[in-house]
């Protein structure tokens, strides 16, 4: 396989841009591939290199790349502006939509990033509720913002940089810590900073370790305890939104948050970030109440038409159940290969969320950390050999899009095969 102009392109591209890349997962070692095109399941390099693509930028590809349909809505939108700085009916048509899938989303404010979102809903829990502190879980990865990148997953973690330096210690020592799927571990804390917290937040799948899957008695006490102690219980729904449901993990596990945050999907690639939830809460926000949050490209016009087209495709097709069932049979047929062979492996996953553990099947941040990458990424490489690009880390998520076909799957077992091999 010729990798040549990607080689060169990253030589120059590190002289230029930090460690050659504008996101620290797609630092690639040696080098990356540089993308010259992505149409259905398949990416392209500017070798000319095709890929059967199972990273799906990180989650918005819902569809596939470059879906006809949101294609056809960002240029039938472009045609009449890119931004106006006024309000817009699409952000209007947006909201319901969002609000017909989400009951305990009443109202919301759209933002540029998933980051901006979870930024944002903090900021938002703690006017309300007048207390500083939050906890978040090991391994969680909200976004690239200072309350939450202490023990961070997804690159941080990634790169050995879960804390990161240039945080003040006065922001970090108000953000707790608590093991995902431990209930006792959570109560405690609690207990031990009675009246002090504002909010927890939490994927309710956490998808930023590789997936792991929540035990539902864990999501039950966190929300009867958040509940009971005058906390607000924020649901990260960046990766899960209109994935694992159209009213994503808390319709899928019936818990209901009082706050949510959205990104990924509802952007049908454009860039997007939402926060919402009870009007009682989001009326804090400015102008309604004293909470301040503004942006200059929040609800953008070209967003807000390619969100709208991608949540209506995939209700009226019903593409979450499609998806849902396809990642069954998947993770089925991976996990056979995996229990054939000498290595402990573990598929996990759920909807259409997949990943490949090098070890046990992990609960928690420890359990994940435990294992083992140097094998893990010899295998990334070799399927990558093998026209196959699983996201580049043992702590991602891979997706599986309404555009992969049955031909895609079977090569991609065919390869797992003789990969794990
Ligand atoms: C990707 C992600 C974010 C951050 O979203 P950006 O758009 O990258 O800022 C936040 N939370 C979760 C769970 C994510 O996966």
């Amino acid at each position: 396989m010729n990798t040549e102009k990607s080689k060169n392109m990253y030589e120059k591209a590190k002289t230029l841009i930090p460690g050659g890349v504008n996101s620290p997962v797609r630092a690639i070692k040696p080098y990356p591939f540089y993308t010259k095109s992505a149409k259905g399941s398949k990416i392209t390099d500017i070798d000319g290199n095709q890929y059967i693509d199972y990273c799906m930028a990180y989650g918005p590809n819902i569809l596939g790349h470059a879906h006809p349909m949101v294609r056809e809505a960002i240029i039938e939108q472009v045609e009449k502006g890119l931004i106006y700085g006024t309000p817009s009916v699409l952000e209007v048509k947006l909201a319901e939509k969002i609000n017909s899938f989400y009951p305990s989303i009443e109202k919301m404010r759209f933002v540029s990033t998933g980051s901006e979102a979870t930024m944002s809903s903090i900021r938002l829990a703690r006017g309300f509720t007048g207390k500083d502190k939050i906890v978040k879980i090991e391994g969680g990865f909200h976004g690239a913002h200072d309350a939450v990148l202490v023990k961070a997953g997804s690159g941080a973690t990634t790169h050995g940089e879960p804390n990161s330096p240039g945080i003040p210690s006065d922001v970090t020592k108000n953000t707790l810590q608590c093991p995902f799927n431990d209930a006792e571990a959570f109560i405690d804390l609690v207990d031990n900073n009675k009246d002090e917290i504002a909010a927890v937040i939490m994927e309710p799948v956490m998808g930023n370790m590789g997936p792991i899957l929540p035990r539902r008695e864990f999501l039950s006490a966190v929300r009867s305890v958040t509940q009971e102690n005058d906390i607000l219980l924020i649901f990260d729904e960046v990766i899960t939104g209109c994935r694992l449901a159209l009213g994503g993990a808390q319709d899928y596990y019936e818990i209901k948050p009082d706050l949510t945050t959205l990104g990924k999907i509802v952007g049908g690639g454009m860039p997007i970030g939402v926060f919402g939830g009870r009007s009682e809460i989001l009326d804090l926000i400015s102008p309604e109440g004293p909470v301040y949050q503004a942006g200059t490209f929040s609800g953008h016009p070209v967003t807000m038409a390619a969100g709208l087209a991608t949540l209506n495709y995939i209700e009226k097709h019903e593409v979450c159940r499609t998806l849902n069932d396809r990642g069954i049979s998947f993770r089925k047929a991976l996990s056979d290969i995996a229990a054939e062979k000498k290595n402990t492996y573990s598929v996990v996953g759920v909807s259409s969320m997949f990943g490949v553990f090098f070890g046990d099947t992990p609960m928690n941040y420890q359990d994940a950390l435990k294992c083992d990458t140097v094998s893990f990424n010899k295998y990334f490489k070799d399927m990558l050999k093998s026209g196959i690009f699983v996201p580049p880390s043992q702590f991602e998520t891979n997706f599986l899009s309404l555009a992969h076909s049955t031909e895609d799957f079977d090569k991609t077992i065919e390869a797992f095969d003789s990969c794990l091999e």
